[in-house]
């Protein structure tokens, strides 16, 4: 059953602002409980390490409320949509959700278009894209949920351009973050130490300072902060690992002239323990796909020719393998394992310092395969705009503020977390804290949920809201899905 698409918008920004508010209200009370007459920070000069989604997202927001801000990357950035060094992901398949577009979409209006004039392509996440799921073909139907298909280079490049273009943000590369400087005080951090990568002429092996009245760390997955708290003094934070030990393997094609198919996109998750593989084939940018590989439990997908092919090939299905045999390799094979999902629970160290924020892969990294990890760094900046707005004094920001907005960061990534953890948990080997009885639980009910999916359009709506990051998982456990659940069940087709 088709839908309207205007209907689908509708819904779906109003459940945005509801959640939006529902947020303000919880951080307003937060907020407003610290102390009035404490020092507030001056809204100067904000300093970004990482130049990545993440770190890009968080200077457009700390431009609307400091004076300056700089942001510092290791990485020569290139002035076209091309690959660098520092972003070794950006070579296997990135699509962008719907809530990441939407959050994009507000912070740099107009993204969506350039994207598109480049050669992006908007996929209908169950009209365009056919995905297998482990109980059978999703329904397809214009369901009006998005998928954002190019390369990540080019996503990166649209958003490096327009942040880049704001007055006050100065992008300095090829500048390595090597920590932080304290202030004298030992209450706060008031800088960065930083290495240019090809020497410099200040301090010892051309190391430099620069002050900032905020420090925002957004290096990614290896982020050094944790060694750079604990040479101030500060504690280390608690680490929470999942690891489903999932690797990828990836390459560019052309697909073949007379190729026809019902799809633009193609799916084959995995479906473990019994099948740890799957595959996807996403249209990019020049009329090319971008073909990659997964397998979990240590499974991983061969970067040899030969492997690479007998990996497709031996999917559940022989669609995707099919689809590239006569397609036209452009590259070389690539892999990739650090997948791990890795939760540094900044939010729950005793003393924080003022002047400094963490967010991205450097708080949170997500195993890639469910694709948030872009959409988890744009709700990060929305948090850090929606905290800075919240916190913001006569004199400056708020103390407190950074402390504050590590909390609401780790109360928006738990949903992510959630998603991603769960399912890695379905996998044999997978390690991280011991699986709870909820957890089988859950696997149980979101299987039967996953299977009424196949045939109940309604409910395969619901399940691709959650996500995509626009409704919370407890949108799973609403009397839109109870309701088909419970029929399911007394028709004994929730089990089938
Ligand atoms: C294989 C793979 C596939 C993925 N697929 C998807 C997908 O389909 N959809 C999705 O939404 N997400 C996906 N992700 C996740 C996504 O790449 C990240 O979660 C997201 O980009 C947020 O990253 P970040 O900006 O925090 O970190 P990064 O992208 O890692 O950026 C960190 C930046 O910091 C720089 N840096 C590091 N240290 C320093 C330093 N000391 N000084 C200065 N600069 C420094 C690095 O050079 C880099 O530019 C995928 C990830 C992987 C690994």
């Amino acid at each position: 059953m088709a839908e309207e698409r205007g209907g689908d918008y509708d819904t779906v920004t109003k459940v945005l602002r509801h959640s939006i508010r529902d947020q303000e209200d919880e951080m307003h009370a937060t907020l407003s409980s610290t102390d009035p007459t404490a020092k507030a920070l001056p809204r100067r000069h904000a300093v970004v390490v990482g130049g990545g989604m993440a770190g890009m997202l968080a200077a457009r927001v700390l431009a609307d409320h400091f004076e300056q801000v700089t942001l510092l990357e290791r990485d020569h950035l290139p002035e076209t949509p091309s690959h660098r060094k520092g972003l070794p992901q950006a070579r296997h398949v990135h699509v962008l959700l719907e809530r990441g577009r939407m959050v994009l979409e507000w912070l740099l209006p107009g993204l969506t278009t350039d994207l598109l004039a480049a050669g992006a392509l908007l996929l209908d996440n169950s009209g365009d894209l056919a995905t297998l799921t482990p109980f059978g073909w999703g329904l397809r139907f214009h369901s009006g949920l998005q998928l954002l298909a190019c390369s990540r280079d080019l996503i990166d490049w649209g958003v490096r351009r327009r942040v880049a273009a704001r007055p006050n943000v100065r992008l300095r590369q090829e500048v390595a973050a090597a920590g932080l400087v304290a202030a004298s005080d030992g209450q706060a951090v008031a800088g960065v130490r930083l290495r240019p990568r090809h020497g410099g002429t200040a301090g010892h092996d051309g190391e430099e300072e620069l002050a900032a009245d905020l420090v925002a760390v957004a290096s990614g997955r290896d982020a050094r902060l944790p060694n750079w708290l604990a040479a101030l003094g500060y504690a280390t934070p608690p680490e929470t690992v999942v690891n489903a030990f999932l690797g990828y393997a990836t390459r560019l094609y052309r697909p073949p002239r007379s190729f026809r198919a019902d799809w633009k996109g193609l799916h084959i998750q995995a479906a473990p323990p019994d099948h740890p593989r799957g595959g996807v084939v996403i249209p990019v940018e020049g009329g090319r796909w971008l073909v990659t590989l997964t397998g979990g439990d240590g499974d991983y997908p061969p970067t040899d020719e030969a492997g690479f092919l007998d990996g497709a090939r031996t999917l559940r299905i022989p669609d995707l393998y099919e689809a590239i045999t006569d397609a036209e390799p452009l590259g070389p094979i690539v892999g990739y394992r650090a997948t791990e999902n890795r939760l540094r629970h900044y939010e729950r160290v005793r003393r924080w310092p003022e002047g400094l924020v963490a967010l991205g892969d450097a708080v949170c990294a997500l195993n890639p395969v469910y694709g948030q990890g872009m959409t988890t760094a744009a709700l990060g900046a929305e948090v850090l705009d929606r905290c800075l707005r919240r916190s913001r004094a006569p004199q400056g920001i708020r103390p407190g503020t950074g402390r504050k907005f590590q909390r609401e960061l780790a109360r928006t990534i738990a949903a992510p977390w959630l998603l991603a953890t769960g399912t890695d948990y379905r996998f044999r080997r997978t390690e991280g804290p011991p699986r709870r009885r909820s957890t089988r639980m859950m696997h149980r009910y979101v299987d039967a949920l996953t299977r009424l999916a196949t045939r109940n359009t309604g409910v395969r709506r619901r399940l691709m809201e959650v996500l995509h990051l626009l409704r919370p998982p407890a949108a799973l456990f609403g009397p839109s899905i109870l309701g088909p659940m419970a029929w399911a069940w007394l028709t004994g087709g929730a089990a089938e």
